[in-house]
Order: C-alpha cells, then sequence, then structure tokens
C-alpha cells in the first residue's frame, strides 16, 4: 500500500460553484444575540465558514455563501438557528465540478 498524501484546497473548489443570492429572503436566519457557545458550534460546524467572530467577539453570519448541507441545522436547529429552509428555486447554490 502506498504512503501517499493527497492536499485538497477547499476553497479553491467552492469558487467554482455559482451563487444566486436572494437578497429579499434569507433562508437561514439566527435568534437575536446568540449564545457565545451555540454560535461557536457553528463556527467549528459550517464548511463554509459563514459563521464568524471577530477579535473583539462580535458575531456575523453571511448566508450568501451557503452550500445548503444543513449542517448547522443539525447542530443548533432547536437553539439559535430561528430559520432554516431552502432557498427559493433558481436561487442559493448551484454546484459546478471543475
Ligand atoms: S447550511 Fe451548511 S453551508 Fe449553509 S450556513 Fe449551514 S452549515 Fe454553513
Amino acid at each position: 500500500m502506498s504512503d501517499m498524501k493527497i492536499t485538497v484546497n477547499v476553497d479553491e473548489y467552492l469558487a467554482i460553484n455559482k451563487y444566486e443570492v436572494d437578497e429579499s429572503n434569507a433562508h437561514i436566519e439566527l435568534v437575536d444575540d446568540p449564545s457565545d457557545a451555540e454560535f461557536d458550534k457553528l463556527i467549528r460546524v459550517c464548511p463554509a465558514a459563514l459563521y464568524k467572530r471577530d477579535d473583539e467577539g462580535a458575531k456575523t453570519f453571511d448566508y450568501a455563501g451557503c452550500l445548503e448541507c444543513g449542517t448547522c441545522r443539525i447542530a443548533c436547529g432547536d437553539t439559535i438557528i430561528k430559520k432554516w429552509e431552502y432557498p427559493q428555486p433558481t436561487m442559493g447554490v448551484e454546484y459546478r465540478f471543475g
């Protein structure tokens, strides 16, 4: 068995996708003032890194690059995720493969 190492650049793959952002209807919404502990879960699990905290601890979330994987819903759907639904037809991510 070979000891081959493969490196995958996720950002490179994500950049290939096309996003049609529904500016008038966020398909994911958080509760007002989400707890730090629950929000930090989302920072760790979102594969698109859409949940962020700056050096002062301020939280931001932008659904524009969402991959519609549902991981955040599973992790925090009963705590700080107030709304999670798929984008309207023709909106959201369109996966493209090199
Ligand atoms: S559905 Fe997936 S990609 Fe979208 S915000 Fe949640 S964890 Fe991130």
